[in-house]
C-alpha cells in the first residue's frame, strides 16, 4: 500500500476578494494502515464547482458549510477503490461521492455519512466501458439535476415561451438552456465569448446568444424579445441580472439559480436589487436540487435517456493532474470553462 498522498489544501478564508492560486496548497501527507471500517480510496475525478467558493469566505451561518484548513478540500468526485475493510465497498470498484482533492484518501463509514452528495452518501458506479466517469459530475450528476429542477420543477417553460439564460455556456446553463428547448422555449444564452456563443447556437442549438458584457444589452434583448423575455434563469446576478430583469415582460418569473458574479464580494454576495422585481412584477424563485430530492432518482433516468438519445450534449473542459484545481476552480471566475470544470486524475500518481 503506498505511504502517502498529494493534497490540495484552502489556505486561509478569503473574504471580499478575487480567489488566486496562493490561496491554495499541494501538500504531501502521510497514508495511514486502513482501519476497521474504511476504505482507501485512488481518485480518478473531480468536479469543480462555484458553490466550493462559499464554503471558503469563512463565514460563520452562511449558506453553505466552511472548509477545514486543516483537511485537504472536497467535492463531488469518482474515486478506484484500491483497498476496503468496509463492508459494502471492494477492491477495484468505482465510486462517486463527496471525494478528497487528493492523489489518494482514506475515508471511514463516519466520514462517508457525514458527506451525502444529494439524498446518497458513497455509491458504487458500475460503468461500461464506453461511458465516462466525468458524466457523473457533470449531466448525470449535481450540475445534471440542478440544471432539470431548474427548468423542470420551477421555471416550468412552455412552448413558445422565451428563456434567457446566463452563463449559458457553463455547466449548469447549457443543460438549463437544453431541456428548456426540449420542452419547446425559445432560448437565448448570455455568455462571454465569441467561441462560446457560436457552442450553444450552433452545437447546442440555442436561438440566440448575447454577450452580457455589451453596453446595450437591455436593448440587444429587446430587439431579439420585442415584449421582453417570460423566463430568466439567473445564474450570475449582479448588474447583468438587474440589466435582463428590466428587460422583462408581465407576468414574468426569475428562476435564481445562483449569483457568481457577487461571490467575492465583501460581505459575501447574493445581494439583489428588487427594484426590477417591484417595477415589472416579476415573480423570483430561488431554488436548489434538495427541495426535489424524492424526484432525483426519475430526473437521473431522464437524463441519461435525453444524454443517450443526443438531445443533450455533454459540453466539458477537462484539467490533468491534482496540480491543476486551483487553476480549474479560478478558470470558473474568469469564463474559462466551456460546460462542465471536470479535474482529471487518470495518470495515477506513482507515491
Ligand atoms: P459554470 O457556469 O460552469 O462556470 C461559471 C461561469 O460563470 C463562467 O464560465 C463564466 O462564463 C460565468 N461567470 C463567471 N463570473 C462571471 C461574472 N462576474 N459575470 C457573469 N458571468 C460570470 O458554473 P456552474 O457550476 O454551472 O454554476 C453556475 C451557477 O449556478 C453558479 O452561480 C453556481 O453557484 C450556481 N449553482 C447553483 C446550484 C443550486 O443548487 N441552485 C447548483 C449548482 C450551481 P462566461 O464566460 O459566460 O462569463
Amino acid at each position: 500500500m503506498p505511504d502517502s498522498t498529494t493534497s490540495v489544501y484552502l489556505k486561509s478564508y478569503i473574504l471580499g476578494d478575487a480567489l488566486r492560486a496562493e490561496h491554495f496548497e499541494l501538500s504531501e501527507t502521510a497514508l495511514r494502515p486502513l482501519a476497521d471500517a474504511e476504505v482507501l480510496l485512488e481518485t480518478v475525478c473531480l468536479s469543480v464547482d462555484p458553490y466550493l467558493r462559499g464554503c471558503m469566505t469563512g463565514m460563520a451561518n452562511y449558506y453553505v458549510p466552511q472548509l477545514d484548513l486543516r483537511a485537504p478540500i472536497h467535492s463531488l468526485g469518482v474515486a478506484r477503490v484500491l483497498d476496503s475493510r468496509l463492508p459494502g465497498y471492494a477492491a477495484g470498484e468505482l465510486v462517486l461521492g463527496s471525494i478528497d482533492w487528493s492523489a489518494r484518501s482514506i475515508l471511514s463509514a463516519q466520514a462517508i455519512s457525514q458527506r451525502p452528495v444529494g439524498r446518497r452518501t458513497l455509491r458504487r458506479l458500475a460503468l461500461t466501458a464506453q461511458e465516462h466517469p466525468s458524466r457523473y459530475l457533470g449531466v448525470l450528476g449535481i450540475t445534471g439535476i440542478t440544471a432539470f429542477f431548474g427548468i423542470v420543477g420551477t421555471a416550468k417553460p412552455r412552448p413558445g415561451e422565451t428563456m434567457v439564460v446566463s452563463a449559458a455556456a457553463g455547466a449548469v446553463g447549457s443543460v438549463a438552456g437544453q431541456i428548456a428547448k426540449i420542452l419547446g422555449a425559445r432560448v437565448i444564452g448570455l455568455t462571454s465569448s465569441p467561441e462560446k456563443r457560436s457552442v450553444i447556437v450552433e452545437r447546442l442549438g440555442f436561438d440566440a446568444a448575447v454577450d452580457y458584457r455589451s453596453a446595450t444589452l437591455p436593448q440587444d434583448l429587446l430587439e431579439l424579445v420585442p415584449g421582453g423575455p417570460d423566463i430568466y434563469f439567473d445564474n450570475v446576478g449582479g448588474a447583468v441580472s438587474q440589466a435582463v430583469m428590466s428587460t422583462m415582460r408581465h407576468p414574468a418569473r426569475v428562476v435564481e439559480c445562483g449569483q457568481i458574479s457577487s461571490y467575492d464580494d465583501q460581505d459575501g454576495g447574493w445581494m439583489v436589487d428588487i427594484r426590477p422585481i417591484h417595477r415589472h412584477g416579476l415573480r423570483f424563485e430561488g431554488f436548489t436540487p434538495s427541495l426535489f430530492s424524492e424526484f432525483e432518482p426519475a430526473a437521473l433516468a431522464q437524463l441519461e435517456h435525453w444524454l443517450g438519445t443526443g438531445q443533450i450534449i455533454a459540453l466539458e473542459t477537462v484539467h490533468h493532474g491534482l496540480e491543476s484545481l486551483p487553476a480549474a476552480m479560478l478558470g470558473l471566475f474568469r469564463g474559462g470553462n466551456i460546460g462542465k470544470t471536470v479535474v482529471s486524475l487518470d495518470q495515477p500518481a506513482t507515491d
